[in-house]
């Protein structure tokens, strides 16, 4: 499996129905390489092969799931629940929707939550869970947010899991400390991680204009793939898709896309403007 190039974008709670609608349209009108024209080397990997061999050199595993040219890239759009139908019957069949958030568990006595399986009953194939907003505003931990991706996920929800660091995190020396501990509780309670896409989001960079530089970025995604090289598997840490999420624009997404761990994007603001089409097509 190759490590095909994501970009997600989260509207978060902005938007009236015609202003979604809107951004529908100039997503529909936009000429982007779809799924359909991809092509390139593909090289042959052997899973059992790193699955046996834990010592193998991620380096070079690492090129190998890169070494793909492609025109494409798999794009999630994240409306608020309540235009989720609405985007997914508008939005072109090559592009899918995500929820911003689900429920821990099944549905039930939960004034307000919106569960998995509901999710799923109206077709929705993806949910970003773990969001730095949430795990701030609403307290959401580490152990919450991991059984959250969990439950997602047995159900067949394909998830975008947030972690990042504060500034003060950040400043004190401990982002590795905090993603990896972020990473663990998700980790502790996941198998299977095909469905799953990291998304790596700064506290500091998300909505602030402060872009992580690439080689910030780069740094934590290495770190974060060898983490789960050493803590779950060559494998996954191979195949997994390691993202970054912080003030990307069209202006920066293309230097950051250059960096070899970085496999795509989450987008909060440029995700309600055209430039989102750029970002779209930076990996090209
Ligand atoms: C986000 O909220 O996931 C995000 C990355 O926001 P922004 O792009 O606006 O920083």
């Amino acid at each position: 499996m190759v490590r095909k190039f994501f970009v997600g974008g989260n509207w978060k709670c902005n938007g009236t129905a015609e202003e979604v609608k809107k951004i529908v349209t100039v997503l529909n009108e936009a000429e982007v390489p779809s799924e359909d024209v991809e092509f390139g080397i593909v090289i042959l990997f052997e899973p059992h092969v790193t699955a046996c061999n834990p010592s193998c050199d991620l380096g070079s595993l690492n090129l190998m799931h890169r070494l793909l040219f492609f025109f494409g890239s798999e794009v999630v759009v994240s409306p608020p629940f309540v235009f989720l139908p609405m985007v997914k019957g508008l939005l072109r069949p090559d592009f899918q929707v995500a929820a911003q958030n689900c429920w821990v568990r099944r549905g039930g006595a939960f004034t307000g939550e919106i569960s998995a399986e509901m999710l799923l009953n109206v077709g929705i194939p993806w949910v970003i869970l773990g969001h730095s907003e949430r795990r701030s505003l609403l307290n959401e931990s580490n152990e919450f947010v991991g059984d959250k991706v969990a439950y997602a996920l047995s159900l067949g929800l394909k998830v975008i899991a947030c972690i990042g660091e504060t500034l003060q995190q950040r400043e004190s020396g401990s982002t590795m400390a905090v993603v990896a501990a972020q990473t663990k509780a998700i980790a502790a309670k996941v198998s299977y991680w095909d469905n799953v896409v990291l998304a790596y989001e700064p506290v500091w960079a998300i909505g602030t204009g402060k872009v992580a530089t690439p080689v910030q970025a780069q740094e934590v995604h290495l770190e974060l793939r060898k983490w789960l090289h050493d803590n779950v598997g060559a494998e996954v840490a191979v195949s997994t898709r390691i993202i970054y999420g912080g003030s990307v624009t069209g202006a920066n997404c293309k230097e950051l896309a250059g960096q070899p761990d970085v496999d795509g994007f989450l987008v909060g603001g440029a995700s309600l403007k055209p430039e989102f089409i750029d970002i779209i097509k930076s990996a090209t």
